[in-house]
């Protein structure tokens, strides 16, 4: 691998392979495995990450938008997609690229309903979604009855599946709350059968869900940032490979003297004679500000450079004093010894929103 001579986002489809088979040597063989490919695919490249997931035998996509899966039919992508939070202005777009919504209120039903007949569809596949407790989409348990007969008196849409999400999956300090979510589910999923007289698949599982809670796998189960390479635990993150790196490269070093400020609003004032490396990768990038005055980091020739004053559009500046390096020298944001969860969790956030952050502008580098 040829070392960064710009910022660059390498994105390793082997180890995309080893986290889908890692995941699913957990499920039972006759479990379908969804991939969430939403937000860019967690910030790599949906496109790509979705056709080598077509290629190694994914069952079903979902992302979050409309747009988002417009773009991977545009793609070829022939898979199912399921769409976890469309609109209903974009409906009749949903419909035209066979992508498959996830229904979570009265209203959006009946909407979806109206559309679904005005273009003459029969039985289109849609997912219901129950809130069991995140209390963020779904339908109430106090909904179902008139929502099973709205469902009962169309023949436009055929309900493939019902889901729903865990709030705290990976934490077992709430495993009560979590296991009363299953049980709320379980419950919700029954007499959803007897009322309607179907049996739609049921999912509930995100990649902690997977890991954590096998007796809830169900007919499917959704997985995005362990597909990307975190098990959202120290133990289970050493069974993953991060698959993105994000590299840069030194694009020039100052020295000075003490006393000097560095960057904008001279949030950084040196306390002896300074050593200053200028990284060209900045908030438009997706590193965000709160990275700046010494929260975040680099890593130059295997030694950390703290981020100082503040992190400009375009660049940042870290001090290198004691780090032998020069101009034109490779610079690790993070990769798969250093995590984006360790950069994220310098500033208080997590791996997620590093990697889904990561703007259009840096150039992505897929390895074979
Ligand atoms: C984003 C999302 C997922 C994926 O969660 P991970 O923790 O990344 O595995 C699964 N289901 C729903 C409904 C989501 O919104």
């Amino acid at each position: 691998m040829s070392k960064a001579k710009e910022t660059v986002l390498e994105i390793d489809f082997n180890a995309l392979t080893h986290n889908f088979n890692y995941l699913k040597s957990k499920l039972q063989p006759q479990t379908k495995f969804l991939a969430v490919v939403k937000a860019f695919a967690y910030g790599s490249d949906a496109v790509e990450i979705a056709k080598h997931l077509q290629k190694i035998g994914i069952d079903y996509f979902a992302v979050a938008y409309v747009r988002e899966g417009v773009a991977l039919r545009d793609a070829g992508i022939t898979t199912p997609i399921l769409v976890l939070h469309p609109q209903s202005i974009n409906f009749k777009t949903l419909i035209e690229r066979c992508l498959e919504p996830s229904l979570y209120s009265a209203h959006v039903l009946d909407e979806f309903i109206k559309t679904a007949e005005d273009l003459s569809q029969k039985n289109y596949p849609v997912h219901i979604k129950f809130n069991t407790g995140l209390n963020r989409l779904g339908f109430d348990q106090k909904d179902r009855e008139t929502m099973v007969s709205k469902l009962g008196s169309t023949t436009a849409v055929k309900v493939k599946s019902i889901f729903s999400h865990l709030a705290a999956s990976e934490d077992l300090n709430e495993n009560d709350f979590t296991e009363q979510q299953i049980e709320t589910f379980k419950s919700i999923a029954e007499t959803f059968k007897t009322q309607s007289g179907t049996a739609p698949w049921l999912h509930l599982c995100n990649t902690s869900g997977i890991l954590n809670y096998p007796e809830a796998h169900f007919n499917m189960v959704r997985s995005g940032i362990g597909l990307y390479g975190f098990g959202n635990s120290e133990e289970e993150d050493k069974n993953f490979k991060p698959i993105a790196s994000l590299k840069s490269v030194v694009s020039q070093i100052h020295e000075i003297d003490k006393g000097k400020s560095v960057g904008y609003n001279r949030a950084h004032i040196s306390d002896r004679n300074e050593r200053v490396a200028t990284i060209p990768i900045g908030h438009a990038d997706g590193l965000s500000r709160v990275y700046g005055n010494k929260k975040g980091f680099v890593f130059i020739n295997g030694e950390k450079a703290y981020i100082i004053g503040n992190v400009c559009m375009d660049m940042i500046m870290v001090d290198v004093t004691d780090i032998n390096c020069k101009e034109g020298d490779e610079v690790i944001i993070f990769d798969k010894v250093h995590t984006a969860s360790e950069i994220a969790e310098s500033a208080g956030s997590i791996s997620y929103e590093i990697l889904t952050a990561l703007s259009k502008r840096i150039k992505r580098n897929f390895l074979p």
